[in-house]
């Protein structure tokens, strides 16, 4: 029989901040078999896909191995005629500087089914995230987006410097970093004002973001002097001259921060986009994996005998999705909670119960097993009390609810495991002194980070990268190892500990 042949699209990943993805990209990536992404895609992109993801450099990089353009031509046809979804994510927009029409040439020689995803490209967003309008009424009244690759001095140069310099807008050059004094003497040597405002970009639209401005006659060597570095865009027009009233993403209150993540990777999500809103760069470096139980048997026999228990406890997210998963993967559902009450540790939990649309009958002011269990207590005299809780933690509630008088039982519902060591690039970013905090968000979080320090990252902690703790439960934890908390969050969330990394830096900024 004959294989069916798959489709590739080539899907614009957009300029580096992930949310600037369409959501016809991210259609296409939870679809995917086979992901081929290049070196500026943000490879937070690749949490949408579950596809085998293989990063094709077509410069040189570390120990990844350059891949040519006919390589990944036939990379894409070998696994499309394999009958894959293919996934060619490509940085900004495929089409745009990007090769992508090559890609699409070829392709269309095989016969294969393909479809463009148009993608945000680096030179709107990058202007948009800098504050400057391409387009601005006043000051222009076209664009032209030109590649800055091919060299000025040559004869055979493709770009017709007289042309640019009489052009009635903004001229905005790609890929021109590394000849940016050619082509602002070409420019000026073609009648263009040494005046012009200029402004090159680096890492539009990220956390790490730059800006320099200055005209065609000073830019070179502020740019110089800032040490910028591509990938950058340069913007030559007056609309330049707007930023300073408009510039809003350099402004956001962690912007440039790096920020650990220690939270398991699943969970990431949320904090993800909310160090990302507040223009942090999140790196994930999670501490702890969440694994299912090996054996589910207990599980499955206190499952059978739910309505023996007045109270159900949850102490976390994980609790509640493995509890009620199992329910559900049994063929039961929240009927066979009925009569039971259940208590959350926090508001986290409670909000995440009530997707099962499940409300919590109690939940205690502060996050903390002592104060769960202060608010059980008076409940709970003579009553049968279910803890679904993790195969380790804090034995707080087991011993308090005795002797409250409850009659106790737990069962462990899903299991953590130590991840042995940091990440390579963590590890390295934590020693380079490019990683600003870490945030701990419990105490076997802060426990594990200390056995995975080297002695040199150890130095490191308090001066170039600094603690956060999400809790005083937290920061105990983190100083009994010896590590140096810089921040506590008040309130016990993920947002709290960003409010209290925001805090500090107010703080040390006046
Ligand atoms: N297809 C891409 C462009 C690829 S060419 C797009 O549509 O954006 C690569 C050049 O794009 C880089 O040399 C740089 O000039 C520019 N570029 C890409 N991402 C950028 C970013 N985040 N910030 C500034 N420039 C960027």
């Amino acid at each position: 029989m004959q294989q069916t042949v798959g489709k590739v699209y080539l899907v614009g990943g957009g300029p580096g901040d992930p949310g600037l993805l369409t959501l016809k990209g991210q259609r296409c990536l939870t679809e995917a078999d086979v992901v081929l992404y290049d070196g500026l895609v943000n490879p937070l992109l690749l949490r949408h896909t579950q596809a085998r993801a293989v990063r094709t450099c077509r410069v040189d990089e570390g120990a990844g191995r350059r891949l040519d353009q006919a390589e990944i031509n036939a990379q894409l046809i070998q696994e499309a005629k394999a009958g894959r979804c293919v996934v060619r994510l490509k940085g900004g927009d495929p089409f745009i500087f990007g090769r992508g029409s090559e890609e699409a040439a070829a392709l269309a020689a095989e016969g294969i089914p393909f479809e463009v995803v148009p993608g945000i490209t680096a030179a709107t967003a990058s202007a948009a995230y800098a504050g400057i309008s391409l387009t601005h009424r006043d000051h222009a009244s076209a664009v032209a987006f030109v590649t800055g690759h091919e060299d000025p001095t040559k004869p055979s140069s493709a770009l017709d410097y007289d042309a640019l310099a009489r052009f009635p807008g903004t001229l905005v050059f790609y890929m021109g970093m590394h000849r940016l004094p050619s082509i602002a003497s070409s420019l000026v040597a073609a009648g263009k004002s040494k005046d012009t405002p200029v402004a090159v970009i680096c890492r539009g639209s990220q956390p790490m973001q730059r800006t320099v401005t200055g005209t065609l006659h000073d830019i070179v060597e502020r740019v110089q002097d800032a040490g910028l570095r591509p990938p950058s865009l340069i913007i030559v027009g007056n609309c330049v001259l707007q930023r300073d009233a408009i510039d809003w993403f350099e402004r956001t209150p962690l912007f440039g921060q790096r920020i650990g993540i220690t939270r398991p990777e699943a969970q990431a999500d949320s904090v993800i986009d909310l160090a990302i809103s507040l223009g942090a760069e999140p790196v994930l470096m999670p501490t702890i994996r969440i694994r299912p139980v090996s054996d589910w048997s207990d599980v499955d026999a206190t499952l059978d005998r739910l309505a023996d228990f007045d109270w159900l406890v949850f102490t976390s997210v994980n609790g509640v999705d493995a509890f009620l998963g199992r329910l559900w993967d049994r063929g039961g559902d929240a009927r066979k909670l009925s009569g039971i009450r259940i208590a959350c540790i926090g508001d986290a939990t409670r909000v995440h119960l009530e997707q099962y649309r499940l409300r919590a009958d109690l939940v205690p002011e502060s996050f903390r097993a002592e104060a769960l269990a202060e608010a059980l207590a008076p409940h709970v005299s003579g009553q049968r009390v279910l803890w679904a809780r993790a195969n380790r933690g804090r034995e707080v509630l087991p011993e308090a609810l005795r002797a409250a008088g409850a009659d106790y039982e737990q069962v462990v519902v899903y299991e953590h495991e130590d991840a042995t060591s940091l990440p390579a690039h963590v590890a390295s970013q934590i020693e380079r002194g490019e990683l600003h905090w870490i945030a701990l968000s419990s105490p076997s979080i802060a426990r594990n980070l200390a056995a995975q320090l080297s002695p040199e990252a150890r130095g490191r902690l308090g001066n170039t990268t600094r603690l956060a703790a999400i809790s005083p439960v937290t920061l105990a934890a983190a100083q009994d190892c010896g590590l140096p908390v810089a921040a506590v969050a008040t309130t016990h969330t993920w947002p709290g500990i960003f409010e209290a990394i925001q805090a500090v830096m107010s703080e040390s900024s006046r």
